[in-house]
């Protein structure tokens, strides 16, 4: 295969982040990593045990927004000038990444205040937040790409598909002849991708909440149509049979809407006192993530008619209905 996987550490939770080397013609890799010397180390000697340099990048393609993928990106592009290809309508997210991560930092903090999280986890949030910008950084996207593009390369050819949900510019390149998908974080073996709940890159109407797991849900649909040799993902294993693993994805999220709605039904609650009964203290450490996902099941509770949403003093209770 000239595709190979460079596993290049990160400082998160998340583990090594897997950047691609295809060895084609332009040679080109595939995210970057965080933006840390010793992500930076790594890759460099990745590279240069499969006989590149830096400099010999021809295309840095980004799979989507999340810091562990794009913090290099412009550091390596600067060193080789290679040509920075993303999704068209996240250039401009990407050219002003520190002012757009101050603008999905107020729009989470919003969400969180409405769906019953405390002021002082809020703030305490925003301050780890606020640490972790670092490990990202700006980056101009010379080559934007709709979806349904096609971007060739001399042995190959790759269609652009935008599928979002774990975040709004997941972005994944299909090799139609070969069947091979390179992913990102769309579908991960080990791991359901979160659908985190973030600003739309346009900014979203005001106070509309994106449905992250409703959007997530039909990406992972068109996803599952399509025939696929083996998903190349954003961290860990390959993955090689995408349907299995996104029908195990789709009953895992029937069976934690059921359980949501059993609570629900007992009395109406915020999506914070949710979260805390299904995750215990987690819901307090990681409680922005853990409150996209109960808000992402009580959207498909609202839409199939189950669950409808009070709103109290700014606070927001869901009821059976
Ligand atoms: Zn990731």
């Amino acid at each position: 295969m000239s595709i190979h996987v460079i596993a290049v550490p990160t400082p998160f939770a998340v583990g090594r982040v897997n950047c691609y080397l295809v060895d084609d013609e332009p040679l080109t890799l595939v995210d970057a990593g965080p933006n840390s010397g010793t992500s930076l180390t790594a890759l460099q000697a990745a590279l240069e045990g499969l006989g590149h340099r830096v400099e010999d990048l021809g295309r840095i393609v980004i799979t989507h927004q999340h810091i562990d993928h794009i913090g290099l990106v412009q550091i390596l592009a600067d060193r080789s000038g290679a040509e920075v290809c993303a999704l068209d309508r996240l250039a401009p997210w990407l050219a002003d990444y520190r002012g757009r991560m101050d603008g999905d930092d107020a729009f989470a903090e919003a969400i969180m205040l409405r769906h019953g999280i405390p002021t002082d986890v809020a703030i305490a949030l925003r301050a780890v937040t606020g640490q972790f910008r670092a490990w990202g950084a700006s980056a101009t996207v010379t080559r934007p790409l709709a979806d349904g593009d096609e971007l060739p390369f001399a042995g190959r050819a790759w269609r652009v598909h935008h599928r979002p949900g774990h975040s709004p510019s997941d972005t994944i390149f299909h090799d139609e002849a070969s069947g091979e998908l390179v992913g990102g974080d769309h579908l991960i073996k080990h791991i359901s991708s979160n659908p985190l709940i973030a600003r739309p890159l346009d900014g979203g109407a005001p106070g509309e909440r994106p449905h992250a797991l409703v959007t997530y849900l039909a990406s992972l649909r068109a996803t599952r149509a399509m025939d696929l040799s083996v998903v190349l993902p954003g961290h860990g294993d390959p993955v090689e049979d995408h349907r299995a693993l996104i029908d195990e994805r789709f009953v895992m999220h029937e069976r934690r809407k059921d359980k949501l709605h059993g609570l629900i039904a007992q009395r109406p609650h915020t999506a914070y006192e949710l979260a805390q009964e299904l995750w215990g203290n987690v819901a307090v450490t990681q409680a922005y993530l853990t409150l996209s996902e109960v808000l992402g099941h009580v959207d498909l509770l609202v839409g199939d008619g189950r669950v409808a949403e009070e709103v109290d003093d700014g606070v927001a209770r869901f009821v059976t209905v």
